[in-house]
């Protein structure tokens, strides 16, 4: 089967042909239809982390398709499903975090597209227990981008504690961003969109944005504070400038969220502001399979729009400088 293939920190994907495979106990094949490409590609790709992926290694954590063939055990789902691989591809199922609903901290978690082989591939092989299931009325073009871009953000927007008298700063509006800002509104809150590029700022007007700030030309956190200052903000921007300018935006009382995983890991705060101000600093990790199974049903009764623009696999390399340099219009999926 044709897949992209990272073979080194340093160079290009190449498109290969490798084996198809084959389903063990508790696992099942799906043949991809759709697969997103989500900026985590590129950091692994990369080896930006402080954990790296083992290579080689086939990237691609948003794969909607087909199930295949099921293995030995397999009951959650059958041939002719469709179903959406994340990036939560294993947790142990027994652990205190997995028990307490947060198996996204399971310390025997296997990332997808990262530590298992991902869905930059005409098929890939998953963990029955940890795919999500595509409702009936959602696209699988949809479903690709919601599998990482939206479940992250949605669970983003529920660690903000957005509500309706609320002011959500969005720092972002890429794949992630363009789906932040609309839990933010589907929440009630009024919403601050901080981009670099112009085009992102009018997609974010499309999308609801009250207010849209081009950090450019604009001081963002200025603006913010004009208008009282946010009660929440949620970086999804990948520079660690843009995560102190979310923290400095906040009014007293207010919690920052910090999603987004540059290479660059490091970020200065002051503590004496933090603590005067009882500022929340809060991480967030994608989210759990209900928390994905609640995006899916979001979309299906029409609360949110997804932004994507279709690619070929065997352009992969030049999709990553497209994301990269901030030209794509939110979220490209590879059509496989
Ligand atoms: P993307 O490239 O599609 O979007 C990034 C956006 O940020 C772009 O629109 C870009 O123009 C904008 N931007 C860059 N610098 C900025 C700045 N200083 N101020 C405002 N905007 C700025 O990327 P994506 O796929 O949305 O992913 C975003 C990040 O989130 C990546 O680092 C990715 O690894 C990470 N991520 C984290 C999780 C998680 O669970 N925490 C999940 C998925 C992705
Ligand atoms: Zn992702
Ligand atoms: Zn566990």
């Amino acid at each position: 089967m044709k897949a992209a293939v990272v073979h080194s920190f340093s160079e290009p994907l190449r498109i290969e042909d490798v084996p198809k495979p084959t389903p063990g106990e508790g696992e099942i094949v799906i043949k991809i239809e759709a697969s997103g490409l989500c900026h985590t590609d590129i950091h692994a790709a990369h080896g930006d982390w402080p954990i790296k992926p083992k290579l080689p290694f086939i990237p691609g954590h948003e794969g909607v398709g087909i199930v295949e063939s099921v293995g030995k055990g397999v009951t959650r789902v059958k041939e002719g499903d469709r179903v959406a691989i994340p990036w939560l591809g294993y947790a142990c199922g027994h652990c205190k975090y997995c028990v307490s609903g947060w198996e996204t901290l399971c310390q025997s978690q296997k990332q997808t597209g990262y530590i298992l082989d991902g869905a930059y591939a005409e098929y890939a092989k998953a963990y029955a227990d940890y795919v999500g299931i595509v409702p009936k009325g959602v696209d699988p073009f949809d479903a690709a981008p919601l599998t990482c871009a939206g479940v992250t953000t949605y669970k983003a927007v529920k660690m903000s504690g957005a509500r309706p008298s609320s002011l959500v700063a969005v720092f972002g509006i890429g794949g992630l961003g363009h789906l932040a800002m609309q839990y933010a509104k589907v929440a009630g809150a009024s919403v601050v969109a901080v981009d670099l590029v112009d085009e992102k700022l009018d997609l974010a007007k499309q999308l609801g944005a009250d207010f849209v700030i081009n950090g450019r030309k604009q001081d963002a956190v200025a603006e913010i504070q004009k208008l009282g200052g946010a009660d929440a903000a949620i970086s999804v921007a990948v520079s660690p400038k843009a995560f102190e300018q979310a923290y400095q935006c906040l009014h007293p009382g207010g919690t920052v969220v910090f999603v987004a995983l540059p290479a660059d890991n490091y970020v200065q705060i002051p503590i004496f502001e933090t603590v005067l101000n009882a500022i929340r600093i809060q991480g967030s990790i994608v989210g759990t399979r209900v928390d994905l199974q609640e995006v899916f049903d979001i979309h299906a009764s029409g609360l949110t729009k997804v932004m994507y623009e279709k690619r070929n696999l065997d352009d992969v390399n030049q999709c990553f400088h497209e994301v990269e340099s901030a030209q794509a219009k939110a979220r490209l999926v590879f059509e496989i």
